[in-house]
């Protein structure tokens, strides 16, 4: 069998965790052909992030602290995963001559005043360029023959939309093939660099956040793999996150189609689009935990568990996103109107993840991302607000979260929308804006951020999807 195992942040986040995901890789390396997926080490992305933010403003003193600590914290996990003295002096040296690269370009920024959305996934890319090594210094002292790759050198070449950027898959499957196969072949485990990858004229690009579980699936698709293995800290795909409500229970088989709904909204499970490559190739997805690696976890096919009733599955809470309204007598039946927001967002590369609409026409409200708000808003406000009163107003709440609630078998079941909203009701929590896709897979409504815990608790309640 042809295995792709991604481990994500949490599963490499000490040099044990990193010895004991190892462990996994060579177990089944003795009777599959394995390739291994790696996050940065956990917390790490978010500190990049940061740092490239504050470089802005920064001095060469902060940023050298800043690497000192990024040294010290991977050094640790190297001396703990690795027992061969030279091979942890070699994956050492890797690591301090990257963090000396990374050091300058902060310094560059730090100059400049400026991070722009190139520059910030250059330095982001150091995340999985730090850990990467680690493991592959790990799976060596193992005995075992590997080597290992960015993304950009194992052949996953993207478009230019940083931050955000998606394969071009048929050039990146023939590079990926090329190149790891003759290895895989010979017996050689490859270790790859999540989420990071490179344009065509070899700029650097990530594929956005949590997308090393991308990086996977894409790999997958390349190499045919037989199933894809997306090892995490929980079970598997729950019937919503353990950390909201720890009685969630594991959903053991989902379709591709519910669990992208579920990762679209909110699952952190998974990358949101981290099924698109896999699921014209019929690969399985598997979401595992490293701590449990008996349990066989999520499988993710296309048509599985067809006795399955239930009518609602999951509930999710998605934070971290921002309602926009923008409304105007003018839009009354106004042909174009509409067409005239989506292009001015579509334009400024923001993806609207909900919308709903007045019958009166005057208003659309959005959800986006809200690290994306204030663009949103300027965007409109230059290009709508004086074109002859179409729109009057452009205004945004920023407190709020999405509920989604899934399930394959609510299409044409009747009675949910009105038991999820009474629930809600029951607890005196207002809701802010309601939708449902023309799939039927979910219900999807905005409340107040603050709220959201809650209603997710009352929902799971309600549906008993403890006791499924
Ligand atoms: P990794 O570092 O392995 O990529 P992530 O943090 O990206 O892990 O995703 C795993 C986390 O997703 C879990 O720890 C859990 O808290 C959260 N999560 C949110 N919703 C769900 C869900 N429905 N099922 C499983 N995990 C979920
Ligand atoms: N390290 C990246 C992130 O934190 C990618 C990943 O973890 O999948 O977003
Ligand atoms: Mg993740």
């Amino acid at each position: 069998m042809k295995i792709i195992m991604k481990f994500g942040g949490t599963s490499v986040a000490t040099g044990e965790n990193i010895r004991h995901v190892v462990d996994l890789v060579a177990k089944n390396a003795k009777k599959d052909r394995v390739t291994v997926v790696v996050s940065a080490l956990a917390g790490v992305t978010n500190s990049l992030i940061e740092v490239a933010e504050q470089a802005k403003k920064s001095d060469e003193k902060h940023i050298q602290a800043f690497t000192k600590e990024l040294l010290n914290k991977h050094v640790e996990a190297i001396s703990t995963a690795i027992k061969s003295k030279e091979v942890q002096k070699e994956v050492t040296q890797i690591t301090q001559k990257t963090l000396a690269e990374l050091e300058k370009v902060l310094t560059g920024i730090c100059y400049v005043g400026e991070v722009t959305p190139k520059s910030r996934d250059y330095v982001v890319s150091f995340g999985e360029r730090l850990s990467a090594p680690i493991v592959w210094g790990t799976i060596k002292d193992q005995g075992l023959e590997t080597q290992w790759f960015t993304g950009k050198e194992a052949g996953i070449v993207t478009d230019s939309n940083f931050g955000e950027a998606d394969p071009l898959m048929n050039y990146t499957a023939h590079l990926i093939r090329e190149r790891l196969v003759p290895l895989l072949e010979k017996g050689v485990i490859p270790v790859v660099t999540g989420y990071i990858a490179a344009n065509q004229d070899g700029v650097v690009t990530t594929v956005g956040r949590g997308g090393s579980d991308y990086t996977a699936t894409i790999l997958g698709v390349a190499l045919e793999a037989n199933e894809v293995w997306i090892w995490t800290d929980v079970d598997g795909i729950m019937t919503t996150d353990p950390k909201i409500v720890p009685t969630a229970k594991m959903l053991p088989q989902l379709s591709y189609q519910e669990a992208a709904e579920m990762a679209i909204f909110g699952a952190k499970a998974m990358h949101p689009r981290a099924l698109e490559p896999v699921i014209k190739e019929s690969i399985p997805v598997r979401i595992r935990s490293v701590f449990h690696p008996e349990n066989a976890g999520t499988l993710i096919t296309k048509a599985p568990d067809a006795t399955a009733k239930e009518a609602v599955k999951a509930v999710a809470m998605i934070k971290d996103v921002a309602m926009l309204n923008v409304s105007g007598a003018g839009m009354v039946g106004a042909p174009g109107s509409y067409a005239k927001v989506f292009e001015v967002l579509g334009k400024n590369n923001i993806n609207v993840m909900m919308i709903s609409t007045a019958a009166s026409e005057a208003n659309i409200s959005m959800i986006i991302k809200r690290g994306l708000l204030g663009r949103a808003i300027s965007n409109l406000e230059i290009a709508l607000l004086d074109k002859g009163g179409l729109v009057s107003e452009v205004s945004a709440e920023d407190d709020v979260a999405v509920i989604a609630v899934m399930g394959a078998n609510m299409k044409g079941t009747l009675g949910v929308a009105s038991r999820i909203f009474s629930t809600v009701a029951k607890k005196g929590i207002n809701i802010r804006m309601i939708a449902q896709g023309s799939s039927e897979l979910n219900i999807s409504f905005v409340v107040k951020e603050k709220d959201g815990a809650a209603v997710v608790k009352a929902i799971h309640e309600e549906f008993n999807l403890d006791k499924i």
